[in-house]
């Protein structure tokens, strides 16, 4: 099977297909298309740029009949209002041969009111975030209960944002026989969890990471001193504005973000998004960069991930992450849908075991590039940089921890910096979720298996 007419699709399908130029179905399609049709559970593991958002609705939107039923029979989830509008839109355009009523809904600028009014009009398909959608389904406009189909879409983000206890309320309002798509970019165990907790043998795909996309990527990388030089480096990199015509920047938080900006020789010609941006800012920041009127968009990880942006010519890692998939998430954004693209990873001494740990996963090891001569580097630490003021009682001790020698202080401000980055993102995760021990879950099921 390696066309779309070997699905054996519905003619206004194909013809929707055609119309958006696809040509064939890519690797996340050809796996989960038979499969959705055919009732099971499922679990996608693919990242954004693999087509997995057609590969749950091409099945979905095959099986499902005219109706005029008013309530729907298929809610798709997803953790951000842009993800939402993505969706609302790549269903409206497979499906303009076909009459699919559907709906997008989330918080914010949009209102609820008129979302209501919208339900009560009768809909097949609603796609919208966990907490608009309980709101919703709480007031009874919204009656989940003829639900026929649940997806799940980026649950990986969706409990990163801590959508778990309104998942499971929302799981309260469906009916229990239900067939259960989820897709994820990466696996992590709250994801098992959820899979483990309310999925029924679902069939499980994975899209290798080292497979298509990152086939389409050209990527180098550069070794650079400090915060300042990787802004120098980047001044002198965009200053090609015919090869640098759309670039995506990221960088590990909201700080680096706008001190970036402001710092960044092309200020009229860039954009910023991160999570303390409110809606509205990220939507006109990604419209500017979309529209083309913004050559640069400065991101960072979580709320790029659901944005879907094509034609990007260049991702660039202003800094190494110290969880290596989210590179592969990063680049990703580039050389989509088969075409090539470009990325550039900036990392400084301290950031090369991450760039190391991030080579392993990938099993590939990104090409060097020699830091131009001309680009001036600037010795200034960023505030994030500079070292932290010692304590007066342990300053004599760590004096003398310094003098062992910059290569061991480094090694180990590295390993400590590491650790505890870690520590506290697993006890952030913890608090959280307040995680039950699967351990305990399996015990349970195994003392009701013996019953
Ligand atoms: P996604 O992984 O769902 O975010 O999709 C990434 C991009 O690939 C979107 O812009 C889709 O329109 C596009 N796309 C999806 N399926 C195909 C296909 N079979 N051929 C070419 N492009 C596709």
């Amino acid at each position: 099977m390696n066309t779309f007419d070997d699905f054996k699709i519905k003619k206004q399908l194909l013809n929707a297909i055609a119309d958006l130029g696809f040509e064939k179905p890519t690797p996340i399609q050809l796996e989960s298309y038979s499969t959705i049709l055919g009732g099971s559970d499922f679990v996608g593991i693919a990242q954004t740029g693999t087509g997995k958002t057609i590969a749950y609705l091409l099945p979905i939107l095959q099986d499902l009949t005219y109706s005029d039923q008013a309530q729907p029979r298929v809610l798709i989830l997803a953790p951000t209002r842009e993800l939402v509008v993505q969706i609302v839109e790549q269903i409206e355009k497979l499906s303009s041969y076909l009459s699919v009523r559907v709906l997008g809904v989330y918080g914010g600028t949009n209102n609820m009111n008129s979302q209501k009014q919208a339900i009560a009009k009768g809909l097949d398909i609603i796609v919208g975030t966990p907490t608009r959608l309980y709101d919703l389904a709480l007031t009874n406009v919204l009656r989940l209960k003829s639900i026929k189909k649940l997806i799940i879409d980026e649950v990986d983000i969706m409990l990163d944002f801590g959508y778990k206890t309104q998942l499971k309320n929302l799981f309260e309002h469906l009916p229990v026989k239900r067939q259960n798509i989820l897709f994820s970019a990466t696996m992590t165990t709250y994801v098992d969890e959820l899979i483990d907790g309310f999925l029924i043998n679902p069939v499980k795909k994975t899209i290798s990471i080292s497979g298509t996309p990152l086939e389409n990527i050209r990527q180098e990388s550069f070794c650079v001193h400090n915060f300042y030089t990787k802004v120098n480096l980047l001044n002198h990199l965009l200053k090609d504005k015919n090869e640098y015509n759309k670039v995506l920047i990221f960088v590990a938080g909201k700080l680096s973000a706008d001190l970036l900006y402001e710092t960044l020789n092309f200020k009229s010609e860039t954009s910023v998004i991160h999570a303390n941006k409110t809606d509205n800012h990220r939507s006109n920041s990604i419209e500017k960069f979309v529209n083309g009127t913004s050559r640069i968009l400065i991101a960072t990880d979580v709320i790029a991930r659901g944005i879907d942006i094509d034609n990007i010519s260049f991702v660039i890692s202003f800094d190494t992450p110290s969880y290596p998939e989210n590179y592969i998430h990063r680049i990703g954004r580039t050389g989509r849908a088969e075409q090539q693209g470009s990325a550039i990873l900036f990392y400084t001494e301290k950031e090369k075991a991450q760039k190391i740990a991030i080579e392993s996963l990938m099993n590939y090891t990104i090409p060097f590039k020699e830091f131009p001569e001309e680009v001036e580097i600037n010795p200034q630490l960023s505030p994030e940089e500079k070292p932290k003021l010692l304590d007066e009682d342990d300053s004599a001790h760590k004096k003398s921890l310094i003098e062992v020698g910059a290569a061991f202080h480094e090694k180990s401000a590295k390993n400590s910096k590491e650790k505890t980055e870690r520590i506290s993102y697993k006890r952030k995760l913890k608090e959280k979720y307040k995680k039950p021990l699967r351990r305990g879950d399996k015990i349970q099921n195994l003392k009701k298996k013996k019953r």
